[in-house]
């Protein structure tokens, strides 16, 4: 997924039950995961897949979640739902990942990558392989169902 992560969280946000917070965690957890760009690019110089990155690793998540969720629960419980919403839209994130990318589903036991659908490289520039393939077409769904929401706020 390129474009929709942000449109994802958006949607994932306005479907959750309304609590204080909620549409900002899940902005920011549909979102979150992808920073690791930077110290793939800048520091890394891309010479490991950033799909390898704990953040994009599921289980990491799962675990810090079910540290941080009760928690949240017996601390702060107003803001539970948020959190949920957080967690939730990174997990979504990963998922979305997951029907062309690379992600490692299996982890601990295993790092091999897992995806739904293998892109072809037509093209010299990787953007244009993506953008070009119908897996793009579901982004566009999602950056549809995104606007119409929004549109629709109250
Ligand atoms: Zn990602």
């Amino acid at each position: 997924m390129i474009t929709a992560h942000l449109p994802s969280g958006y949607v994932l946000g306005r479907l959750w039950p309304a609590a204080p917070l909620v549409l900002p965690a899940a902005l920011i957890g549909g979102v979150l995961p992808d920073f690791d760009l930077i110290w793939f690019y800048l520091v890394d110089d891309r010479a490991v897949h950033h799909h390898r990155y704990w953040v994009h690793v599921p289980a990491f998540w799962a675990m810090v979640a079910g540290i941080s969720l009760p928690l949240v629960a017996l601390l702060a419980r107003r803001y539970l739902l948020a959190a949920a919403a957080f967690f939730a839209a990174l997990i979504l994130h990963v998922s979305l990942d997951t029907i062309s990318g690379d992600i490692m589903w299996q982890w601990p036991w295993s790092d091999r990558f897992t995806h739904l659908v293998t892109i072809p490289a037509r093209w010299d520039n990787w953007v244009l392989n993506f953008v070009l393939h119908w897996v793009f077409a579901l982004e566009l769904v999602v950056w549809a169902l995104a606007i119409f929401l929004y549109r629709r706020r109250p």
